[in-house]
């Protein structure tokens, strides 16, 4: 049984039957059934039906928004513009897929040789709850517009948006079973992965279930992209601008009420303007407000899950434990519902949650540092690598840092980390590898096939 509760009431706002081991394995051999037609439709046929489903995507958008609202607390602001992002994303695969898989060819001895780029057949995605739609379009649109078909585990908590993906795709036109979802818990996306038809997986979500269907998946030589968990650093050097540092490094770490992978996490700041900074970004932070996510004046909603609130403040106390002192917030609202406050940690340390584990909520977790050199070495001092900014009004000094000293896959110079269908996004270490979005994305499930001709 699979339930859908709202995290602003603690209410139960749906249960669904999960789909047993006989229904799924129906559902993986019809979508590969369907792949076998949809691999020969041309580019064109696709590019229509994604855009049908960006036009849908729009026209819903509000309904959309609130889905999420109610599942995950999702503020409606911010629901708005994700939902508006997965119609970006398709549109911008239904205009460059073609492009992108262009066969290229390669001048040899032979009369022709080129390299083309095939689809793979089924693909697996298991996504997470904090994006519930971004997350899963921004797999979908590039998979599907290379000729691959696909099946989604989504996160437990939002069966609701898994459902309303699968019937975008109907209403969009879609032939029948080349998007679907599998209502199914996380302990039977083994056998999923190990199904005979999933060539593929791409799973967004924690460092440990990457782990976990990287293992099972190289058991099965299955290809898979991991798009993980994060600790993203942010150094603020002595010559930035630090009235829009704090402005931007909050909404870094505030957008998704802090649930997002790329969110600023460690601020990391030299020890000259620490105190100027932190004044200016504790009066940002400060200002948040946090409510029901359906009105309009509530700057965040609740955490997604009763329980993820609790392992947050878990990680809070025991930082305050061994040392870290609370700028704000840092207590459990006497509320009903997974609330919980704009914190900002100081004097984090090694050896504490708030510098060594990746906080999933509104936490900031605030470093000082000597100089230029020392903040390199605490933003690299991480099992994570997914992304990372600098700020500085040296752009040039800024430039260098992100390209050849901080160690993730997306840097950033003055702004927070963002994803956008034209840039490459994904991670290193510990934040997993493989890239979504961009040209980079729509390679990673094909087959670059080398073809000669004597
Ligand atoms: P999660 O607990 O890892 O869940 C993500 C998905 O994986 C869910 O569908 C979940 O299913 C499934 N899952 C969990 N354990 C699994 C296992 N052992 N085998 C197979 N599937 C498993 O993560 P979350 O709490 O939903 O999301 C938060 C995490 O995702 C954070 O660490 C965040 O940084 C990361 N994230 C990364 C990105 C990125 O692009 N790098 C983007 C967003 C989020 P159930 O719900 O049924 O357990």
């Amino acid at each position: 049984m699979m339930k859908s509760v709202n995290p602003a009431t603690g209410e139960v706002i749906q249960t669904y039957e999960a789909y047993s081991e006989k229904g799924v394995e129906k559902i993986i051999n019809s979508v590969d059934k369907r792949w076998h037609q949809w691999r020969n439709t041309s580019y064109f046929q696709r590019s229509q039906l994604i855009q049908n489903l960006a036009s849908l995507l729009k026209s819903n958008k509000e309904k959309l928004a609130r889905l999420m609202a109610l599942e995950m607390g999702k503020v409606l602001r911010e629901g708005v513009g994700e939902i508006e992002k997965c119609a970006w994303v398709c549109d911008y695969y239904a205009a460059n897929a073609e492009s992108f898989l262009e066969s290229e060819t390669i001048p040899t001895d032979f009369s022709k040789s080129y390299v083309s780029y095939q689809p793979l057949g089924t693909i697996l995605a298991v996504m997470p709850w904090n994006f519930p739609f971004w997350q899963v379009f921004r797999f979908a649109a590039p998979t599907i517009m290379a000729g691959n078909t696909a099946v989604l585990k989504h996160a437990s908590n939002v069966p609701g948006c898994a459902l309303a993906i699968e019937d975008l795709f109907r209403e969009a036109g879609f032939p029948e079973n080349v998007f679907r979802t599998l209502l199914i818990g996380s302990d039977k996306v083994e056998a999923v992965i190990r199904h005979q038809a999933v060539k593929a997986v791409s799973l967004t979500g924690s460092t440990p279930a990457g782990k976990s269907v990287a293992s099972v998946a190289g058991a099965g030589l299955k290809k898979c992209v991991l798009e993980l968990g994060g600790s993203d650093p942010y150094i603020i050097l002595e010559d930035a601008d630090l009235i829009a540092a704090a402005k931007t490094c909050t909404a870094g770490r505030l957008l998704n009420a802090g649930q997002s992978c790329i969110g600023a996490k460690r601020f990391i700041v030299v020890d000259k303007v620490y105190s100027e900074f932190l004044e200016y970004f504790t009066n940002e932070m400060i200002k948040a407000t946090f409510g029901d996510p359906c009105e309009p004046e509530s700057t965040m909603g609740p955490l997604a899950r009763a329980d993820l609130r609790n392992d947050l403040h878990e990680q809070v106390s025991g930082s305050v434990k061994k040392g870290a002192e609370i700028v704000i917030g840092g207590e459990k609202p006497v509320r009903k519902g997974a609330y919980y406050p704009p914190t900002i940690l100081e004097n984090v340390q090694p050896g504490m949650p708030a510098y060594d584990e990746e906080l999933f909520g509104p936490v900031a977790s605030v470093i000082r540092v000597r100089d230029e050199k020392e903040a390199v070495s605490v933003a690299n001092d991480s099992i994570f690598g997914l992304g990372a900014a600098v700020f500085t009004r040296d752009i040039k000094k800024g430039e260098m840092l992100a390209e050849t000293k901080l160690q993730a896959g997306c840097c950033f110079v003055n702004d927070f980390v963002k994803s956008d269908p034209r840039l490459p996004f994904g991670g290193i270490n510990e934040s997993g590898f493989g890239r979504e979005l961009s040209s980079h994305g729509i390679r990673e499930f094909v087959n670059a096939k080398t073809v000669v001709i004597k």
